[in-house]
């Protein structure tokens, strides 16, 4: 499942995971933790081989044990450190580093082989890191409407926020993952495109939980584990 910030792909993956019995991987937190490693460490955002050094010596590993599972970076749990407002600024300038996308390239793939029944969210998963992927999908909304989205989440959970502030936020970090050589986002041309605009989160998962059921019922998949009916 790929699309830009703000469609709310982590949400949805996490509850289509749920309803398929099904494991989840948000890459973005990936990149995330690159950006922290630049902010809390002093590596340059644009120095993508010192950065994909530095995560391959303190290695970056998900507990999946815990549902979403947890984010660690040697021994530390950058969980939450990975969704303070410094990182959000950092973190597209540090995914556009050629050499760092490529490790996590790896490593997803990786953890795809290690779980490979799972939905994975990112901006790349259909069109480069998983693209046999039986069923792929794009989340799009209109950029007002994911910026309305972004001030609502902050302002509930008590974190002071400006609508004007973070439209411009989500149209630069757009810009930025839209025009890089590796990786841009784009919507493959076999990815199944859903315009969340004017959908809740429930009316989304609900639509794509009804497409993969479709998928099975045609035989491109496998059934989920824990199968409930739609
Ligand atoms: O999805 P999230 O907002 O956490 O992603 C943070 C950033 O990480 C994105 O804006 C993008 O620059 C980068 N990213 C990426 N490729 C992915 C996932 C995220 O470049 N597969």
């Amino acid at each position: 499942m790929d699309g830009p910030a703000g469609t709310g792909k982590s949400s949805v993956a996490l509850m289509l995971a749920e309803r398929l019995g099904l494991e989840m991987l948000d890459t973005g937190a990936m990149y995330r933790a690159a950006a922290v490693v630049a902010i809390d460490e002093g590596v340059s955002a644009d120095d993508g081989d010192a950065l994909a050094a530095r995560i391959a010596e303190e290695g970056l590993a998900f507990d999946w044990s815990r549902k979403p599972p947890r984010l660690l970076l040697g021994g530390r749990d950058l969980t939450e450190r990975i969704r303070d407002a410094d990182v959000n600024t950092v973190v597209s300038i540090v995914a556009r580093q050629a050499p760092l996308r490529a490790a996590m390239v790896r490593a997803q793939r990786e953890i795809g082989r290690a779980h490979p029944r799972l939905v994975t969210e990112g901006r790349d998963q259909g069109s480069v890191v998983f693209p046999d992927a039986a069923v792929r999908f794009y989340l799009d909304a209109h950029p007002e409407v994911r910026a309305r989205r972004r001030v609502e989440q902050m302002r509930a959970q008590g974190r002071p926020a400006d609508y004007e502030a973070v439209l411009r936020a989500i149209q630069q970090r757009d810009r930025l993952d839209e025009t890089r050589t590796d990786g841009p986002l784009v919507c493959p041309a076999e990815a199944q495109r859903v315009d969340t605009s004017g959908l809740t989160l429930r009316q989304v998962v609900d639509e794509l939980e009804r497409r993969v059921r479709a998928c099975v019922a045609a035989g491109l998949l496998s059934p989920p584990r824990t199968a409930q009916p739609a």
